[in-house]
Order: C-alpha cells, then sequence, then structure tokens
C-alpha cells in the first residue's frame, strides 16, 4: 500500500495530465509533439503542425533499439554457447521450464511457482551465467543501451525542435494498473526526462477507436494480407494490426466508396491533437473521446476488453524476454 503511494506520488510530480496546466502557460510552446507509446517503448510522435501535405512525423521503433542493444547477436552467441555445453539438454530443460513462468506475476501462486522453478534452475545455470561472455554481452548491452538514448534524443531533437513539449498517452499509468504489475513504458518516460524534454501525460482513452475525421467509432478491423515476411507466407494471410478503417459514410464518400485506412499510430496521435486544441481553445474534450474520469463508475472497463487481450499476447513474449533478463543477472 504503502509502495504504491508513493509510486503515485513519484508518477505524479515530474508527469502531470496537460489538462491540470494553466492554459497560458501552454500556449507559449512553438513546438508540442504528440506521442503515441505502444507495447514495448515503441514510439508513434507527430508534431504539432504536421499535415497531410506537410508530414512532421518520426517513429522510434523497437527494432532500432534491439539493433542498438545488439538484442540478435545476443540471443545468437548464448545460443551457440549454450550448444557447446556437456550439460546441453539439461541447461535446455531448464530454461525451457523457467519459460513458462512469469517473475512479474502479481498472483501469489504463479510467483511462488517461479520462484521454486528458478530456485532448481539456478543449480545448472548459475555457473554458467557466470562465464565471462555473459558478463561481456551485458557490458555490450549497457552501453547500446546509452548510444540508444542518444539517438532518440537527437532524433527528437533534429526532427522537432531544439526543446518540444512531450505530450505523452497515458497508456501505461491507468490501464496497466490492476492486472500487470510493472507498468511498460514509465521507464522510458523517465529516460526522455532524464534527456531534459518537459513531458505531459495525456488521458488516451476512446483515442484509438474514434475517428478523428468524422467523429464516429471505428470498429478495429484489421486488414488481411499476405504477410510481408517471407518465411511466414506458408502460413496463410495475416491480419494488419497497424491499419484501422472508418466505414462511416462521409470518410466512404471521401475515399471513393471504399472504407478510410488509417495508421492506428497516426489515428491515436490525431486525436491526441484534437484534444489539446479543444482544451487550449477553451473547449470541453470532444464528445468522441470522452475521458473515463468524468464517466460513471461502470464505464471505466468498456473499450477495454481488446486493448487487454493486445496487452495479455504481447505479454507472453514480453514475459520471455524479462526471464532472459533474469538469467543474466542471476
Ligand atoms: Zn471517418
Amino acid at each position: 500500500m504503502k509502495t504504491r503511494e508513493k509510486r503515485k506520488a513519484r508518477d505524479a510530480e515530474p508527469f502531470p495530465f496537460f489538462d491540470t496546466i494553466e492554459r497560458t502557460e501552454l500556449q507559449g510552446y512553438q513546438d508540442v509533439v504528440f506521442i503515441d507509446p505502444n507495447l514495448r517503448d515503441t514510439l508513434f510522435m507527430m508534431h504539432k503542425a504536421s499535415n497531410r501535405d506537410a508530414p512532421c512525423l518520426a517513429r522510434y521503433t523497437s527494432m532500432t533499439r534491439r539493433r542498438h542493444l545488439g538484442t540478435n547477436l545476443t540471443r545468437d552467441r548464448t545460443k551457440r554457447y549454450i550448444k557447446h555445453q556437456h550439460n546441453v539438454d539439461d541447461i535446455r530443460l531448464r530454461l525451457d521450464n523457467l519459460s513458462h513462468t512469469n517473475s512479474h506475476s502479481i498472483s501469489s501462486a504463479d510467483f511462488d511457482n517461479y520462484c521454486s522453478v528458478r530456485g532448481e534452475a539456478k543449480q545448472i545455470l548459475g555457473p554458467m551465467y557466470e562465464q565471462p561472455i555473459f558478463r561481456k554481452m551485458r557490458w555490450r548491452t549497457s552501453i547500446g543501451k546509452q548510444r540508444d538514448m542518444t539517438f532518440l534524443n537527437n532524433l527528437i531533437r533534429r526532427k522537432f525542435g531544439p526543446q518540444p513539449l512531450l505530450v505523452l498517452g497515458d497508456k501505461s499509468t491507468t490501464r496497466n494498473r490492476r492486472f500487470h504489475a510493472p507498468t511498460q513504458g514509465v521507464g522510458l518516460r523517465y529516460q526522455l526526462h532524464r534527456l531534459g524534454f518537459r513531458v505531459l501525460l495525456l488521458d488516451e482513452y476512446r483515442t484509438s477507436s474514434s475517428c478523428p475525421d468524422c467523429f464516429a467509432n471505428i470498429n478495429n478491423h484489421c486488414i488481411k494480407r499476405q504477410s510481408p515476411r517471407p518465411w511466414r507466407r506458408k502460413f496463410g494471410e495475416v491480419w494488419v494490426h497497424g491499419l484501422v478503417e472508418c466505414d462511416s459514410r462521409p470518410c466512404m464518400a471521401e475515399c471513393g466508396d471504399r472504407t478510410k485506412k488509417w495508421n492506428r499510430d497516426l489515428l491515436a496521435v490525431s486525436n491526441f491533437r484534437r484534444i489539446w486544441n479543444a482544451y487550449i481553445h477553451g473547449r470541453e474534450r470532444p464528445d468522441d473521446l470522452r475521458p473515463r474520469r468524468h464517466a460513471n463508475g461502470e464505464n471505466a472497463g468498456d473499450g477495454g476488453g481488446n486493448v487487454q487481450n493486445d496487452n495479455a499476447q504481447n505479454g507472453n513474449t514480453g514475459a520471455m524476454e524479462v526471464v532472459v533478463q533474469n538469467l543474466i543477472s542471476m
């Protein structure tokens, strides 16, 4: 309870919601950048003045990050190292056991399970991870992390001006709080803060399910197509999760009787901008993006259903990485 209070206080201080700040203060900013944080610290950024003819967008992806951190390199090296050990089967078995546990679980049974499995695995994996090669890889990763942050810093300042104001979606603070113990994105927020940016939050409720052109509700219908990854082609067509479509009448008319396709991230930041503009000009938040804070308690959960699924899917792979990280630090 205490830690939760503490965390709340800590989060509130450097990262207030933008609508708690005086209008006049915000109006002074020329460069305002809206950022949609996705899972695994992927960022989609848009300048306040960006439009269709002169887009001012930037994207910071997990692939960039992985390249800097050398994630794939580390993974391959670890695999190769394990392959040449005399107890290779034993090691693989323990790794496999560990990968089925969740070190971040807040259910006590699951966490107990993780502790016992880890205790067993440690006897085999502990001595292995003490080898210098793993220390070296950790060192390289930490250097990569610094380089990655510098890269992000340069990217933002080069694209959006020397001292922009960052308005970040609050995905990680509210939605995950009850179901996922650690919040992804909080670390990134602190890193941005440490790089010297002013970071404000925005309640991103419904921002990914409303069309910024016609204000209609968007069904998250994805489009199916052949996978862009050649080695996945044999599994048939896949959903394009990055696209949503608006099938309202005005939007269909504009697109020659076909549904209007939106990039999911662009849709979100466009809605961020609508909320921002409404506040700056002294209006209420747009109706279709009504925040849950003003809604009844019952409504608080609606619309979150598919998002939670989203998290759960990605959470699995996330947990794997966490396990590997933990093992390395053992
Ligand atoms: Zn529309």
